[in-house]
This record gives structure tokens, C-alpha cells and sequence, in this order.
């Protein structure tokens, strides 16, 4: 016999979390179905040999106007990183500081060398849009790298915030939706993004906690098909019957399943080191800001510096992150090692891998123009949520399954 439910969502992700805590609030009779081993989608963490490692690096950062609204940000216990960057120069090493946040390294972000007037001008022209409090006029959205280009900001310091960018946007050839680029400049301004003392999947796992049925694990969705009016839904041992389907899978497996075009994803790639002595006592991104970068990182940090409870006591995990995508070789553990001892300016010959993570398929595109809001209607009835129908954040997937959840909510029984 086929069991039968009023909505299932496909997918553990922040989106499908958020939108079946959202119905379950309603009084609507939720299933999630969840293909992996556990809850989180891109959002998971492992504990190894002591130390706390996400798989991919990532940050959360309490300004998100989703995370403001639907998290317990208290109760994840955020440890901050600097305000701030530490930025690689052809001959040292230098802090950017955001003023306000690190007043006390206003003289050193001052003698960094990287202040000149005019590309500081440039980049405040290109950030000025971010803080003006109206909405950009449809259709004036272009490629990250042509506003930047356009607002005359260049140098040294075009170079970090390029760094910067191509680390949070995962690609490093400005093609983003300068929309986009803003809104998340915003959020930088407006708050500082840490780690959760148990890691990033702590996150979905507070929202998964809040669910009176339990996620159901290790079930992957294989088809769904409308019936009548419901959908028959299967997996490799389980069919159900639903009167809705919200299908929150990654966007390759949304489209897959919904059979639209796969989309092309963004990736990264990330290793985790441990190490008896820290390679440097600052807790910010560190970026390479020279003409030619002495390798492929995007950026690195002290992890424990920021997070201590990443690492078991006495010891440091160290991050590095580095692009992945087509047309562009993969990095060496070599290479890493490599412009890591380079961007700290420290050696590298004791640190003892823990981890490495090949996450290709880490965010969807986001180009011109800025397209959040998408509509979340598949095919005969389906709704489709996730960071690909919103922004590609974590701000994005909360929205997302928001969005999801008022559309179950607005269909008949
Ligand atoms: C390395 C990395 C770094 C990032 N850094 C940041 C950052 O610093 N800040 C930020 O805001 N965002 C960041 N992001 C993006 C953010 O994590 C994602 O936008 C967000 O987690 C996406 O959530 P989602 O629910 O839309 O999708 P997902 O997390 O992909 O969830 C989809 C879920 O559906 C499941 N699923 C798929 N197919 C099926 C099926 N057939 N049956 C059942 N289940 C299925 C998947 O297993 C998955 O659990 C980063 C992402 C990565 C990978």
C-alpha cells in the first residue's frame, strides 16, 4: 500500500528546513525526505581527530536579514573573525580593518599602503549604491568587474577586494550580478560573519530540530509524478502519495528531477590543516593582493584564531580555499602548501593535512541581471525552492523555502 501525506518536502537543505518548519507551524502535516546521510545539504560538518571541519569553507553571517528573522543566532554561539583583511603585498603583509569594528588598527589599515586616495574613492563610488536605501532600477544591473571598472577603483586595492570577492562569489572573473556584489556588501558592513561553536551544519541542524517528524535520512527521491490530484512520489524502497511536493534539492538535482536544464555550478576547493603553532595570531581572511599571486588561493585563515573550538586544545586548523571550474587546472596539495607558506610567510613543512574537500558543485551562477525571486512553480504543480531560485546564499535558501512555504500555504487542501 502507498502511504499518504499532506506536503513532502524533497530535501534537507536550509530550504527545504525552512520551509517545512514554516507549514509545520501552520498546522499542515509535513514530510522531509532527505537523500544524504543527514541534514544540511551544502552545509555539513565533520568532526576529525579533534578538529571541527565543514565540508567547504564557510562563514555565516548574522547580518543576513533570513538569519535576523528565523535563527537563534545566540543559541549557535558565533565566534567572529576579524573585521578586516590581512592582505599579501609584494614585500609584507598588511591589515585592512573595517574602522568602526577594529578601531584599534585604524593606524595600521591607515599605514597599510593599500589607502590610495583615489582608489579608495573608486571603491566607495562602487559601494555607495549598497547603503543608499532605494532599489536599483530594473534593468541597470551589469558584471561585477564592469562596475568595479566603472567606479575608477583600482590598484593594489582593487586586487584585494577582487581576492576577497572571488572567494565569497567562487569565481574570480567579475561576471557576477553587481547587484548581487552589493547586497552582500551590505551584510559585511552591517555585521561580521563567524563560525558556530559546533560547526556550520549547526545551523540546519537547529532548524531540523525544530520539526515534530523527524527528517527521514538516506532517501533519495527517485521520480515524482503528478496522479490525479496529487503526486506519486517514489524512492529506491518507499512510494508515497502527497497533495503537495516542495522539491528542495541542490539545483542539479532540482533540475534533474523537475526535468529542466542542469545548471552550471560554481565550485571550491578547501583544505583543512592542522598545526602545533599558529602560522600567524591574526583572525581575518588572508588574500594575496599582488599583480601576480604567488598561487591559486583565494584566501586563508588561522580558523582557530577566529573559532577556537575547531581545534582541540593546544592545536590550530588552518583553511585554504582555491577556485575549481572548468578550463582551469586543479590545484596540488604542492600548490597549496606552497602559496599558503607565501601568504602567511610562514612554513608550512609541519602542518598535517585533515582534511580536503572537492566541492564542485558549491553555488549556482548568479550573472546579470539579478534574478531573486524567481518563481517557484515546476512542472504540474510542483514547487521548487532552493538558493537557485533566490541568491545564491545561505540569506538566498532561507528566503527561498520562505517563499515555498507561502505557496503551499496559498493552494487549497
Ligand atoms: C563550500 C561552500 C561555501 C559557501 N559559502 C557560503 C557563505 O560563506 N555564505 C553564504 O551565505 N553561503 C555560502 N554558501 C552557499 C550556501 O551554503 C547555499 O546557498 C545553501 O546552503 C543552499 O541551501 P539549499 O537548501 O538551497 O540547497 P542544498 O543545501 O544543496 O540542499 C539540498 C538538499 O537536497 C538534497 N537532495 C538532492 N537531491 C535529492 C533527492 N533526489 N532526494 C532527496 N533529497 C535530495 C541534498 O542532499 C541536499 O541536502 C556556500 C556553499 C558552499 C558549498
Amino acid at each position: 500500500m502507498t502511504a499518504a501525506c499532506d506536503v513532502l518536502v524533497v530535501g534537507a537543505g536550509l530550504a527545504g528546513l525552512q520551509c517545512a518548519r514554516e507549514l509545520q507551524a501552520a498546522g499542515r502535516e509535513v514530510q522531509v525526505w532527505e537523500a544524504s546521510d543527514d541534514v544540511g545539504g551544502r552545509i555539513r560538518t565533520d568532526r576529525v581527530d579533534g578538529f571541527l571541519v565543514d565540508r567547504g569553507f564557510q562563514v555565516l553571517n548574522p547580518a543576513y536579514p533570513a538569519v535576523r528573522r528565523w535563527v537563534d543566532v545566540e543559541a549557535l554561539a558565533l565566534q567572529s573573525f576579524g573585521a578586516g583583511l590581512r592582505v599579501r603585498r609584494q614585500d609584507s603583509l598588511a591589515v585592512l580593518a573595517h574602522p568602526v569594528r577594529e578601531p584599534g588598527l585604524i593606524l595600521q589599515t591607515l599605514r597599510s599602503g593599500l589607502l590610495h586616495p583615489r582608489a579608495v574613492a573608486g571603491l566607495l563610488r562602487w559601494a555607495a549604491p549598497a547603503f543608499a536605501g532605494h532599489r536599483r532600477h530594473r534593468g541597470s544591473d551589469v558584471p561585477l568587474r564592469q562596475a568595479l571598472d566603472r567606479a575608477g577603483c583600482a590598484g593594489e586595492l582593487r586586487r584585494a577586494v577582487d581576492q576577497f570577492l572571488a572567494g565569497v562569489l567562487l569565481e574570480d572573473e567579475g561576471s557576477t550580478s553587481n547587484d548581487f556584489a552589493l547586497q552582500l556588501v551590505r551584510v559585511f558592513a552591517t555585521g561580521v560573519p563567524g563560525l558556530p561553536r559546533d560547526g556550520m551544519q549547526a545551523l540546519p541542524r537547529q532548524l531540523a530540530d525544530t520539526l515534530t517528524t523527524p527528517v527521514r535520512t538516506s532517501t533519495r527521491v527517485e521520480s515524482i509524478n503528478p496522479d490525479g490530484d496529487s503526486f506519486l512520489v517514489t524512492a529506491a524502497d518507499s512510494r508515497l502519495r502527497a497533495s503537495h511536493v516542495v522539491l528542495a534539492a541542490d539545483p542539479v538535482n532540482a533540475a534533474r528531477l523537475a526535468g529542466g536544464d542542469v545548471p552550471a555550478m560554481k565550485g571550491v576547493l578547501t583544505h583543512w590543516f592542522a598545526a602545533d603553532t599558529a602560522p600567524s595570531a591574526v583572525d581575518m581572511l588572508h588574500v594575496d593582493a599582488r599583480a601576480h599571486p604567488g598561487g591559486p588561493l583565494v584566501n586563508a585563515a588561522v580558523i582557530s584564531n577566529a573559532a577556537p573550538s575547531y581545534a582541540p586544545a593546544g592545536r590550530h586548523l588552518i583553511q585554504t580555499s582555491a577556485l575549481l571550474g572548468p578550463g582551469r587546472p586543479d590545484p596540488t596539495d604542492d600548490d597549496v602548501r606552497r602559496h599558503a607558506a607565501d601568504l602567511f610567510s610562514a612554513s608550512t613543512a609541519g602542518w598535517d593535512l585533515v582534511a580536503r574537500h572537492e566541492v564542485r558543485q558549491a553555488l549556482p551562477l548568479q550573472p546579470p541581471p539579478l534574478r531573486s525571486g524567481q518563481p517557484m512553480g515546476g512542472l504540474s504543480g510542483l514547487v521548487i525552492c532552493g538558493d537557485h531560485r533566490e541568491t545564491a546564499s545561505i540569506n538566498g535558501a532561507l528566503v527561498s523555502g520562505h517563499r515555498a512555504a507561502l505557496a503551499i500555504l496559498g493552494r487549497p487542501r
